[in-house]
């Protein structure tokens, strides 16, 4: 269920610190130790898994349950008027450099780089 040698394994284990903004039995949120905009945050699922391309029917409500945590957390970040997105990046080309399923919440200034 989780990877001794995972980043995101350990920090959601509290074994590496971060800055946790939300925890439950499914999903952690921390604050992004190099953020790209005021608000940046990573929503993961405790359970390891490298990226959405490992992503199977039986783990699939997990991104559910993160997106719903990532909308209240819009919310209690301020960001909800003015705007985010909830991005997760997949492979090398996308940039992925962690390789345990995550995705960005990011806010709090307006976003270049559209690309959809
Ligand atoms: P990605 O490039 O999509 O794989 O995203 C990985 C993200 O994790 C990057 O935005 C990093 O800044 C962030 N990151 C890496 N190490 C840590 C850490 N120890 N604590 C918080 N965020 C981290
Ligand atoms: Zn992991």
């Amino acid at each position: 269920m989780s990877d001794p040698n995972c980043l995101f394994c350990k920090i959601a284990a509290r074994e590496i610190p971060a800055t946790i903004v939300y925890e439950d039995d499914d999903v952690v949120a921390f604050k992004d130790i190099a953020p790209q905009v005021p608000v940046h945050l990573v929503l993961v699922p405790r359970v390891h898994l490298a990226g959405l391309a490992q992503l199977t029917a039986e783990l699939a409500p997990v991104v559910g349950r993160i997106a719903l945590v990532a909308k209240d957390l819009a919310v209690s970040q301020g960001i909800a008027a003015s705007g985010y997105r909830l991005v997760t990046n997949c492979g090398p080309d996308a940039g992925q450099t962690v390789p345990h399923l995550h995705f960005h919440l990011l806010g709090g200034a307006p976003m270049g780089g559209r690309m959809a």
